[in-house]
């Protein structure tokens, strides 16, 4: 079986790390690094990650505001937020929390944001200066399964990598900071052609695909470390069959959904040198990096 890559110990590593800087920012600047949330309209799951993000804010010590609009809200009204936040010298760090409702032009929006404050680490600016190799904001999926890979001491260079999925959010970024600490680079997507034996290629394979368990045995060569960052629901007893093991499943039949990554988990522990579990692998770094970035952006600021 393979070692588990404990997401929620590297977690608490960082935010223990956070909270000296915070307190050494309080020092030097008399205020605490601030992190504004722009929440707009009514989705659960989005009020969930808000609520997620400012509680652990509120545990470091970083100032933080929640702003909640409508979902009939303009795309010219939330241009006005924004513009707003970016001119504001105690906010440090702006998120927008996504999906925006469909009237909205999200990209608008996100290139709205400051580049400075955008602790997504989603403007061009900061893709641009990512590829380029310069310091900025990194997208914070990505660089939590980069500190995984680190802290665990999984060495990245040299290393044969894929990457399934080539988002804005996760694939490319992954993609680019793997690149970053020299590993050679693959990324697929739903175009590959014989996706299995390219993924059977990959000493370090990270799904992002949004599919439950679509990666199974077939994908994984042994030995490889697999970083799973899907989370997906599964509702019905059918699919969790195909995906889980008895006990597992029992699990599932007392709650009647399950989260699961895009990686089968019994084929990932069985194949796998080392792997991240959905929960508790990849999920509990994001945070943590949204966390460190506001930070970063506040000591870059002063
Ligand atoms: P997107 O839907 O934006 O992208 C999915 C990618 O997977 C696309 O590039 C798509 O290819 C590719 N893909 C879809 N189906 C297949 C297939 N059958 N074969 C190969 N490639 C395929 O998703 P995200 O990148 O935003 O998220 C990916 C997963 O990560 C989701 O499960 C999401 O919930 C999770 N996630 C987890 C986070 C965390 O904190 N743990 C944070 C963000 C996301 P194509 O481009 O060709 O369409």
């Amino acid at each position: 079986m393979g070692e588990i890559l404990n997401g929620n110990l590297i977690r608490d590593q960082i935010k223990a790390e956070c909270k000296p800087r915070v307190i050494q920012m309080v020092a030097k600047c008399g205020r605490a690094p601030g992190l504004a949330v722009v929440l707009v309209g009514d989705n659960p799951a989005s009020a969930v990650y808000v609520r997620n993000k400012t509680k652990t804010a509120e545990e470091l010590g970083i100032h933080h505001e929640t702003i909640t609009r409508d979902a009939s809200l303009s795309t010219h009204e939330l241009l006005a937020i924004i513009a707003e936040l970016n001119a504001r010298a105690d906010i440090d760090g702006i998120l927008v929390q996504l999906p925006l409702p469909p009237q909205i032009d999200a990209q608008k929006a996100l290139l709205a944001v400051a580049p400075e404050k955008d602790v997504d680490g989603f403007h061009p600016c900061n893709v641009g200066l990512l590829s380029t190799g310069r310091p900025g904001l990194r997208p914070c999926t990505p660089s939590g399964v980069i500190e995984i890979l680190k802290r665990s001491g999984i060495s990245i260079a040299g290393k044969d990598a894929v990457v399934v999925g080539r988002s804005d959010i996760v694939g490319k970024p992954m993609a680019m900071l793997l690149l970053q600490e020299n590993a050679t680079v693959t990324v697929c997507h739903s175009r590959t052609h014989d996706l299995p034996k390219v993924c059977r290629g990959a000493e370090i394979l990270v799904a992002a695909i949004g599919r439950a368990a679509m990666i199974d045995e077939n994908y994984i060569r042994a030995g490889a470390v697999v970083i799973d960052v899907g989370m997906n629901t599964v509702r019905t007893h059918e699919e969790a069959e195909r995906i889980f093991d008895a006990s597992r499943l029992a699990d599932f039949d007392k709650r009647g959904s399950l989260l699961v990554g895009d990686v089968k988990p019994g084929d990932m522990a069985r194949l796998a040198s080392a792997y991240t579990p959905v929960p508790g692998g990849v999920g509990p770094l994001t945070i943590a990096m949204l966390m460190r970035n506001t930070i970063e952006a506040a000591e870059r600021r002063g």
